[in-house]
C-alpha cells in the first residue's frame, strides 16, 4: 500500500513488546515509522473504561500528549462466554497484578475446568484507535473479533498472552503454533487493522 500523507512517524500506545512485533509487520508495507509510548515515559495509563473501546481511547489519548506525535493504541482482549465475558477487559491481570501470560493461563485452565464443548467457546477481541493528535475530536476506528475455543491444554511456544490456549475456529492448532504472519492475518487485531486502514486515506 502507498504511503499515508502526513502520516511518518506514529507512537503506539503500548509497552508489549508482542504487539509492538505484531503492528511492525501489519505496518510494513505503509512506510511509518513505528515508536513505543515507552520511548517517552515510564507513566503506566490508567485504564479505567468499561470496554475495550473506551480503554483504547484512553491510551492513545495519553500516548500522543506524552509525545506529540499521532498515537495508534489497541485495547484487546480474550472474551470467554461461559464465564460471563471475562477475562474481557482484565485479560492483562486476571490472575492478579504483576502476573505474567503463564499464571493468566493457569487461571483460564482452572476457571474452565469442568466446561466441555461449546462451552469452552471464546473470542478475542480487538479495539484499535487513531488519534492525530491528544485533543482530536474524530479518532479513526477499526474493530476486530476472532472466534474460537479454549483447548484443554497449552501448545506452541509463538505468540504472546493466551496464544497457547486458543484454537481458532476450524483450527486444530493453538495460535502459539501460528507464526506471526499468518496470525496477523487472521486475528482479531488484524482484522481490526484492515478495517482502520482504508479510513487513513480519507
Ligand atoms: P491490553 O494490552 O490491555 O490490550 O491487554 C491485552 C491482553 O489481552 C494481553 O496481555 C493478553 O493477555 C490478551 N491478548 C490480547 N490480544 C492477544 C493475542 O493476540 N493473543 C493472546 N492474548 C492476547
Amino acid at each position: 500500500m502507498a504511503q499515508v500523507p502526513n502520516l511518518k512517524k506514529i507512537v503506539l500506545a503500548s509497552r508489549n513488546p508482542g504487539k509492538l512485533a505484531d503492528f511492525s509487520i501489519l505496518l510494513a508495507s505503509l512506510q511509518i515509522e513505528l515508536a513505543s509510548v515507552a520511548d517517552f515515559t515510564d507513566e503506566e495509563v490508567a485504564e479505567t473504561g468499561g470496554t475495550f473501546i473506551e480503554n483504547a481511547l484512553l491510551k492513545a489519548r495519553h500516548a500522543s500528549g506524552v509525545s506529540g506525535l499521532p498515537a495508534l493504541a489497541d485495547d484487546s482482549g480474550l472474551v470467554v462466554d461461559a464465564l460471563g465475558g471475562a477475562p474481557g477487559i482484565y485479560s492483562a491481570r486476571y490472575a492478579g497484578d504483576g502476573v505474567d501470560d503463564s499464571d493468566n493461563n493457569q487461571k483460564l485452565l482452572a476457571e474452565m475446568a469442568g466446561f466441555d464443548g461449546d462451552r469452552r467457546a471464546a473470542h478475542f477481541h480487538c479495539s484499535l484507535v487513531l488519534l492525530m493528535s491528544a485533543d482530536d475530536p474524530a479518532p479513526l476506528i477499526g474493530e476486530g473479533r476472532w472466534g474460537g475455543m479454549i483447548a484443554h491444554q497449552a501448545s506452541g511456544v509463538a505468540g504472546f498472552g493466551y496464544d497457547p490456549l486458543f484454537v481458532p475456529v476450524g483450527e486444530t492448532r493453538a495460535v502459539a503454533e501460528f507464526s506471526a504472519v499468518e496470525k496477523n492475518r487472521r486475528s482479531h487485531r488484524g482484522l481490526a487493522w484492515q478495517r482502520l486502514r482504508p479510513l487513513l486515506n480519507g
